[in-house]
């Protein structure tokens, strides 16, 4: 239905999952509700609408910094778009009221301290305003993790434009959040939208951590022509692996929160533009990343929890494309996080800080596909594995250790299922506590069984039971130890059970090579020389616009156009990203190029 303006404004052939709906319930004049992945394509659901809506479509967002980005890509594509924010100039600024008075624009992107300015609501109403976007929602909630309260003043749009459709966007909403929203743009019966969380062209990967400084170079000198991003849990860290990548030829520029603010936006902006290949950084470069073709995050250390792991490594692959998330995992990480975790003040700071770690370590080393346990973080299920993480591919080793899991499995059960990891441990290994003699465990049978082994194995083997689903930990009942029906299959024999390698060792430094993504541009037959001269004109082509060069084509459409090579004008409009907007303004400066490529 809406496709003819997706293929014209956007160039795409058909609509991602959930677009169509969404762009159809605000066509309708309906509140919406969307949480999806980053990458998913939401700025698409309000700027069609936008479009075709009459009137004019308000976005507010936090993220001042990519306003200008967002409305250079809306004009590349032929949308009438503008912004307005405390960047401007006054005389900037009344250029654009004059433009909005004159009906000239469509879609204006607003921050919300503009709206918080006294009489902005009414001046606002003298624009004909029709439709409102909020972008990154969750900020509205304070159990959010990017709690704004100054995106409260949100909450007022709906008494001043009672019946205005609101539509609010977020790629992170547990259902807590999703309330908040909800409660505070007082939404009404909104066309609800909750995406898979599950991005396919995602692969993760986790390695033992050796030299990691190596590894790291390693991976990058084998993807000479990728962007990426490598996280560092420290500034000096950052340092040293800036420089590590520098003295073997990689172009690599740092990104801290001890940098000077205007070298912080000097680096990001090289990055944008692919003037450098990787930025080095720690987790404080991360809001307000678009740059679609990244192709690789690499951490060299342990995040802070699953939810920082799928943000950070959730700007990889926007365009769709397959991208690698490579994480490098050893025991070291874990004392250093638990020093950390001993900094804190409060007690509750420290068991959710500790809940997080373990969680992520469970991730790092049991033998269970790591998508799955990704997205079962998330409440999502995933049916079967994966198929393209390092677990799935085999490319951990696997240990038989059913004889192990049945001694812990038993402990569990005699302890009648009421304790918790610490206790059952201490049963198998034979400890001598308190709580050991106060509840007489030191006559069950299985007292001592697994003396022979360190506590270290035997939490592997918790994490790895728990990680496969034998035995869970009863949140409502302090977080005992409780079987499942597959547990009892392996402590009945009829189950065997295996462990990862790096369950078994924690931090061995055998790490056996994986099936990365070789490089994305690999996939189907793209002509490489071809490609190349294409990215040298999209960046020639950038630098004279000044708009970072994917505004002008993503990596995805010009690997298109590498494979499909088109030579007129209509064979062009073919390639996906294509519409008849970027034809006229770029056709004329890729099409020779293609042109004289085939007739070499
Ligand atoms: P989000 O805001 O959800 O993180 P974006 O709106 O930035 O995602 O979209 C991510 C990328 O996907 C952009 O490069 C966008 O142009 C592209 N995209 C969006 N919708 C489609 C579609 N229907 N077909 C192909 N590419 C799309
Ligand atoms: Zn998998």
């Amino acid at each position: 239905m809406y496709k003819k303006h997706l293929k014209t404004y956007f160039g795409y052939d058909s609509f991602r999952d959930n677009q169509e709906e969404i762009i159809r319930a605000v066509m309708e004049g309906r509140d919406v509700f969307a949480s999806m992945p980053t990458g998913g394509g939401k700025s698409l659901c309000y700027q069609l609408p936008g479009l075709m809506r009459e009137g004019l479509t308000v976005v507010i967002s936090p993220l001042i910094a990519l306003m200008k980005d967002q409305v250079d890509d809306g004009l590349s594509r032929g949308i009438p778009a503008a912004f307005l924010n405390s960047t401007l100039e006054s005389d900037e600024t009344a250029e654009i009221y004059s433009r909005l008075y004159r009906k000239q624009i469509k879609l204006l992107y607003l921050s919300p301290e503009r709206l918080a300015a006294e009489g902005y609501m009414d001046r606002l109403k003298e624009l004909n305003v029709t439709f409102f976007a909020v972008d990154e929602a969750h900020c509205l909630s304070e159990w959010g993790h990017d709690f704004r309260p100054d995106y409260l003043v949100l909450s007022r749009l709906r008494e001043n434009f009672p019946d205005i459709p609101i539509a609010a966007f977020t790629a992170t909403a547990t259902h807590r959040v999703q309330e908040d929203i909800t409660r505070i743009l007082c939404l009404k019966d909104p066309f609800m939208v909750r995406a898979s969380f599950n991005r396919k062209e995602l692969a993760y990967h986790i390695k033992p951590k050796t030299e990691v400084l190596a590894q790291i170079s390693s991976y990058i000198k084998d993807h000479p022509r990728d962007a990426g991003i490598v996280y560092r849990l420290s500034r000096k860290d950052v340092e040293k692996t800036v420089d590590h990548l520098r003295n073997r030829g990689i172009k690599a520029l740092p990104y801290h929160a001890g940098m000077k603010n205007e070298d912080r936006t000097l680096h990001q902006e090289l990055f944008n533009n692919d003037e450098v290949q990787v930025i080095v950084a720690t987790t404080a470069f991360g809001m307000g990343v678009d740059k679609s073709n990244i192709r690789f995050v690499i951490h060299g250390d342990l995040p802070k929890s699953m939810e920082a792991y799928y943000q950070e490594t959730g700007r990889a692959g926007r365009d769709g494309m397959d991208s690698d998330c490579l994480l490098f995992f050893g025991t070291g990480d874990i004392v250093r996080q638990k020093y950390f975790i001993d900094q804190l003040d409060s007690s509750e700071e420290q068991q959710k800080s500790t809940d997080n770690l373990n969680r992520l370590v469970r991730l790092c080393t049991v033998n269970v596909c790591r998508r799955k346990q990704i997205l079962a973080h998330f409440g999502e299920e995933l049916e079967g594995n994966c198929g393209s993480c390092d677990v799935c591919n085999d490319t951990t080793e696997k240990i038989e250790a059913t004889v192990d899991a049945q001694k812990l499995l038993s402990a569990v059960l005699r302890a009648k299922e009421g304790f918790g990891i610490t206790h059952i441990i201490d049963i198998v290994c034979g400890a001598d506590t308190a709580k050991i003699r106060d509840n007489r465990h030191q006559e069950l049978k299985t007292y001592g069984v697994g003396k022979d082994k360190s506590k270290k194995w035997w939490r592997g083997i918790v994490d790895e039971l728990i990680g496969q689903e034998m035995i869970y930990q009863d949140t409502n009942r302090y977080n005992v130890l409780k079987m499942t029906d597959k547990g009892r299959k392996v402590l009945f024999g009829e189950e065997t059970f295996f462990i990862s390698d790096a369950t078994a060792s924690r931090d061995s430094s055998t790490g056996k090579d994986s099936l990365f993504r070789r490089t994305a541009l690999d996939a189907g037959p793209v002509d490489e020389g071809l490609l190349l001269k294409l990215k040298d004109a999209r960046k020639e082509l950038a630098r004279e616009k000044h708009v970072p060069p994917y505004i002008i084509f993503s990596d995805k459409t010009l690997a298109e156009m590498a494979r499909l090579k088109p030579e007129t004008g209509s064979e062009l409009l073919e390639v996906s990203g294509v519409g008849e907007k970027k034809l006229e303004a770029y056709g004329e400066v890729f099409l020779p190029v293609i042109r004289e490529f085939v007739s070499e």
